[in-house]
């Protein structure tokens, strides 16, 4: 027996990742594409991510510093942007030291800029709040910031970036609402520009300027309610463990915390070394889809900390080690998070410490 001996584990296909990487710049060819790696790659492994996507990717994207010197530090050599920039001034002396590219989305981050002492010109990409209303310039405040960043001897780079909050709902009005208030922030100005996350990359070609920031697509999973039909993502993350009890109980049994599910007919469960803990959606209903051995069947029962139950009935030939796959390609992580309320995006930037993460395709 060793740490590892609990059969849930992560299998992360780098070459699905590259894939979707080059679908990303196929819809939008005539830009560059920041892969965004933020939150440890959206749990699938920042460095490892970032070094499967070193040769052919056109720079990275990340939360914070600490995020941006993981990735140097193990040898990423590209442009890596802050996308919110830094949060304390003495940031700017490791952004200048390891030639990162930061946002400045506040008074105060332009404040430390203005007072900076780096030794090479720092690169700024300055945020427009063109309608999200978290962070950023108001448009009309943008020519005034771009001219005091612009007149400072030691910031170099001097970009525009902004954020759709619709861009999920190809065609709501909003989306053209922000285009339009974002190109209205530049007023004609020829500013280096990046608005484009996964949703405007696959449908909004007119927001793709110089630097898109495919995310969530990148790991396989369509930004949209439905798969995207022209763009074949594939998933990136297989989740997988194995079932370690079976049960047979009769109708009229409960099972699990708080009898949620009552067997309405004799019922074979299947008991699966995964829980909340590990990252499984515990509001995931009755009903929400798993496949063992490749056949698809149903999550019965609450989701405990550690393990889940599943309905085994009528699939006599399994039983303890069987591989269950809670989501991947057979089972959309998409899906699961619909039946339990929640997003992809969620699921993956949850999965727990515990859970191994195995890179294939390295
Ligand atoms: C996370 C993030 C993205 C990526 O969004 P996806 O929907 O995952 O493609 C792009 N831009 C910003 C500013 C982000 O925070």
């Amino acid at each position: 027996m060793n740490a590892s001996s609990r059969p849930l584990h992560a299998r992360i296909h780098l070459g699905a990742i590259r894939h979707n990487y080059r679908i990303a710049k196929a819809f939008a060819p005539s830009s560059r594409a920041l892969a965004v790696v933020k939150a440890n790659a959206y749990g699938h492994g920042a460095i490892a991510v970032a070094r499967a996507l070193a040769a052919e990717a056109d720079g990275f994207a990340v939360a914070c510093l600490e995020e941006a010197l993981e990735l140097r530090d193990s040898g990423i050599r590209d442009r890596i942007l802050l996308l919110e920039g830094v949060f304390a001034p003495d940031e700017i002396a490791q952004v200048d030291a390891a030639g990162l590219t930061m946002v400045v989305h506040c008074r105060a981050q332009l404040d430390w800029v203005l007072a900076a002492r780096p030794e090479r010109p720092l690169r700024c990409w300055i945020k427009v709040d063109s309608g999200m209303h978290r962070v950023g310039f108001a448009p009309e405040d943008f020519g005034a910031i771009h001219a005091e960043l612009g007149a400072c001897a030691h910031v170099g780079e001097l970009g525009a970036i902004t954020h759709f909050a619709r861009a999920d709902e190809p065609g709501h009005p909003f989306i053209q609402r922000q285009l339009a208030d974002f190109d209205r922030a530049l007023g004609g100005r020829a500013v280096m520009s990046s608005l484009s996350n996964s949703a405007a990359v696959l449908s909004l070609p007119s927001a793709h300027r110089d630097w898109t920031r495919p995310g969530i697509m990148l790991y396989g999973i369509s930004p949209f309610a439905v798969p995207h039909p022209a763009a074949e993502l594939r998933p990136a993350m297989t989740l997988e463990s194995a079932i370690i009890a079976v049960r047979d109980l009769a109708p009229g049994e409960p099972l699990g915390y708080g009898g949620r599910f009552v067997c309405d007919r004799p019922t074979r469960v299947g008991v699966v070394a995964v829980g909340y803990a590990d990252g499984y959606p515990r509001h995931a209903p009755d009903g929400t889809p798993l496949a063992v051995a490749g056949r698809p069947t149903r999550l019965i029962g609450r989701v405990s900390m550690d393990m889940i139950t599943l309905d085994l009935t009528g699939m006599e030939d399994v039983g303890l080690g069987t591989p269950v796959q809670l989501w991947g390609d057979r089972i959309s992580a998409a899906e699961v998070a619909q039946a339990a309320g929640t997003i992809a995006y969620e699921l993956f930037t949850g999965i727990g410490r515990r859970v191994r993460l195995i890179h294939e395709g390295v």
